[in-house]
């Protein structure tokens, strides 16, 4: 068996210890009582940021949808194929979500491959192309206002200005932007620093991104960008 298929069993093993060889563990109750996440995490599908790892959750506690770049596409009501808002009015309306946390993060293959205007995000009928095209205002805030900066910070704030549109395409949908209204349902946006292994948050009336702690007094100012 290929090693890499063999660490999977592994793994699987050890899950099966942990979750599935005494009684009352988590998954008994989540079969009986089925699943009650209260926060919905919209990630990358980058093997380095899975978001029930970086958060140590536990199984029940995240609905989790995962695409290139963590990209949220406007609400359309065109009949057609859009897996990411299915899973968002899943989260929202099937399972009354309290939060949704857009988690993005540095060194983003797909904000890189824009950035660089790779042959994929440019190639004509290419998946990537298209899908990218919604992370567009992010790049283009990047080439006016940071030209001059490295690549490797214009990757980061480009990662940063997408994650505020995504935000904005979140509150087109109108069963979201109902319930953000009635304050039965709350918007972020993190960044996660894989170098830094810190994760960041968007202050809306700043707007910038602060180191994220649990004790909201010791918030550290970590980046400041304008984000139109
Ligand atoms: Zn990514």
């Amino acid at each position: 068996m290929p090693k890499d298929i063999e660490n999977l069993i592994l793994g699987y093993q050890q899950f099966r210890k942990r979750y599935f060889s005494h009684p009352n563990s988590d998954f008994e109750e989540l079969v009986l009582w089925g699943q009650n996440p209260k926060v919905l995490m919209i990630a990358c599908s980058d093997s380095r940021v899975d978001p029930a790892i970086v958060m140590n959750c536990r199984p029940g506690d995240l609905f989790v949808i995962r695409n290139v770049a963590n990209l949220i596409p406007p609400y359309e009501d065109d009949q057609s194929y859009h897996g990411t808002s299915a899973a968002l009015q899943f989260g929202v309306c099937n399972l009354d979500i309290r939060h949704i946390i857009l988690f993005g993060h540095t060194q983003c293959g797909g904000i890189q491959a824009l950035l660089r205007r790779s042959p994929n995000v440019c190639q004509e009928k290419s998946f990537i192309a298209k899908w990218m095209e919604l992370a567009k205002p992010a790049y283009e805030a990047v080439i006016e206002h940071h030209f001059d900066q490295s690549f490797a910070e214009q990757t980061t704030l480009c990662g940063h200005y997408s994650l505020v549109n995504s935000l904005r395409n979140l509150e087109t949908f109108p069963w979201i932007a109902e319930r953000v209204k009635k304050n039965s349902l709350f918007l972020h946006a993190w960044n996660f620093d894989l170098e830094r292994g810190i994760l960041e948050a968007y202050d809306s009336e700043e707007r910038c991104f602060k180191e994220l702690k649990n004790n909201e007094n010791s918030i550290e100012v970590c980046q400041v960008q304008t984000c139109k």
